[in-house]
């Protein structure tokens, strides 16, 4: 694995740098501090200059229209993006755009036409429906959803909850139960949103400052079987690949965050006085600062190890799991060390610290709880036998 960055990755680098510093935090200055959305002339503008940088819709593949930019690349780019207040939940507030649902990548010509060109023109939006009241660890045993074929339709009850972004989509992934137990009975449909029996039952308000997930109830929710993505009772797969993949840039957000948090406190140590010294002065705090730069640097090594193994087309499942405990945990120690360093100031809504504190504590839930990515290591290492 190469560790240094290739010129071409350190001009990308510092473009998206000199982005987020003159273009997304001096708006954030006029945001209400727990803004996700830009004002809608500034959300084209911003969009138009991303444009002109050749780095609009990351995620699209070169097929696609995207940009031709490596994983390990992209990597880098979410640590950049996601340094600013919003940064961790709504990277430079979208303006970089992006493909959605990885998913219908993998859609038939049809589906494609309907759902996955339209969402890459950003007239439509879809969600991500697997977690239920019945557990989000372990969906394969626990998905409750069940779908029954009636003929051309599939007929789906159940429910999902903290579903992100349900009540503003025009379509979502719905995962449901069509054969028997476990991951082999589960089969991914793509549902409409103003499908009869489609119902948002409530909105979940969680520690994110915005971004609130949904509760959704399906009452005989008729579903055309041409609506199935991939293939009947093999809509697992299509879960635990993105999931995976996910973890990549999940971990790249929280250390931008963590990076930029670390910075925060290491100028304001330097300025800050007390007792006659600055604090930097004091080894307490010197030994604040020097534990921050270790937990940023074992979560960026094991981040872009994890990115580079994808990049190559190794298998990254255990490397993206390692990435998203390290990577989530460590950066919510740096903002706890930074806002301890800012005092009071750290959790006033005048400085980012306080959000980033609050929303980091949800990763290590989201995208597979910590203790879940420790059971995939754990069958990495010991072997398939483990449950
Ligand atoms: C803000 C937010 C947005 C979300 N958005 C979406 C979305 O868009 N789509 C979607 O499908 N889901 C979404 N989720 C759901 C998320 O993926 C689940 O909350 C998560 O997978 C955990 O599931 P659970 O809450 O049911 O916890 P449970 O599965 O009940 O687990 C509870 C706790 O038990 C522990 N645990 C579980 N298994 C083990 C084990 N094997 N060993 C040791 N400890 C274990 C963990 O600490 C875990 O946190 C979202 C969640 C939140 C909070």
């Amino acid at each position: 694995m190469e560790l240094s960055l290739s010129n071409e990755q350190q001009m990308i680098v510092d473009m998206v740098r000199r982005f987020v510093r003159e273009e997304i935090v001096p708006l954030e200055m006029h945001l209400d501090p727990d803004a996700d959305q830009l004002e809608s002339d500034d959300r084209e503008r911003l969009v138009g200059k991303v444009k002109e940088m050749g780095l609009y819709g990351l995620d699209i593949p070169v097929e696609y229209g995207g940009p031709d930019i490596d994983v390990v690349t992209r990597t880098l780019m979410a640590i950049e993006m996601s340094q600013h207040r919003a940064g961790l939940y709504a990277p430079c507030y979208g303006v970089f755009g992006g493909a959605g649902l990885a998913q219908l990548f993998e859609a038939s010509d049809a589906q494609k036409e309907k759902y996955l060109y339209p969402t890459l023109r950003g007239e439509k939006r879809g969600f991500f429906g697997l977690t239920e009241p019945s557990g989000g660890s372990d969906p394969a045993r626990a998905i409750q959803t069940r779908a029954i074929q009636d003929g051309d339709d599939w007929v789906i009850n159940g429910g999902k909850i903290f579903i992100s972004g349900a009540d503003k989509a025009d379509f979502g992934l719905v995962f449901a139960r069509t054969g028997g137990e476990g991951r082999g009975g589960v089969t991914c449909f793509i549902v409409d949103t103003d499908t009869p029996g489609f119902h948002v039952r409530r909105i979940v308000h969680t520690l994110r400052s915005a971004h609130y997930a949904t509760e959704l109830q399906f009452e005989d929710m008729h579903v055309p079987a041409i609506n199935i993505l991939g293939q009947l009772n093999k809509g697992f797969a299509i879960a635990n690949d993105r999931l995976s993949r996910q973890r990549i840039p999940y971990s790249a957000g929280c250390i931008g965050v963590a990076v930029k948090a670390h910075e925060m406190a290491l100028e304001y140590s330097k300025q800050r006085e007390t007792f006659g010294a600055p604090l930097s002065n004091r080894q307490a705090i010197q030994w604040m600062l020097v534990d921050n730069e270790i937990d940023i640097k074992q979560a960026t090594w094991l981040t872009l190890e994890a990115a580079d193994r994808a990049r190559r087309g190794d298998s990254f499942r255990k490397e993206a799991a390692m990435c998203k405990i390290v990577a989530t945990e460590s950066a919510g120690r740096v903002v706890d060390r930074a806002m301890q360093i800012h005092g009071g100031y750290g959790v006033t809504k005048d400085f980012p610290l306080e959000r980033w504190y609050r929303e980091l504590r949800i990763r290590r839930i989201g995208e597979g709880p910590n203790e879940v990515q420790r059971h995939i290591i754990a069958r990495d290492i010991i072997g398939a036998g483990l449950r």
